[in-house]
């Protein structure tokens, strides 16, 4: 789930919040993913700057990407 957030690397920057296009995440400190909000696309987890998503969960959704 792109609501893994690793709150040791996490800024807080809010950069993914701002960049969600569900508008799924709200800020409290570190992000919180609205999971009837949030499609998966991932593109949170790209936009993260400090990695505090991480690559794993990149791969996965490239993997599920690939399998529909
Ligand atoms: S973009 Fe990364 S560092 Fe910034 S708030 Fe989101 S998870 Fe945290
Ligand atoms: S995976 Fe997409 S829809 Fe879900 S929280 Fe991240 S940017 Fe928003």
């Amino acid at each position: 789930m792109p609501s893994q957030v690793n709150p040791q690397k996490c800024s807080g920057c809010g950069t993914c919040a701002e960049k969600c296009p569900e508008e799924a995440i709200t800020m409290d400190l570190i992000p919180y993913v609205d999971p009837d909000k949030c499609t998966e696309c991932g593109i949170c987890v790209i936009i993260c700057q400090y990695g505090a998503r991480d690559i794993e969960e990149v791969m996965k959704y490239v993997n599920r990407m690939a399998s529909h």
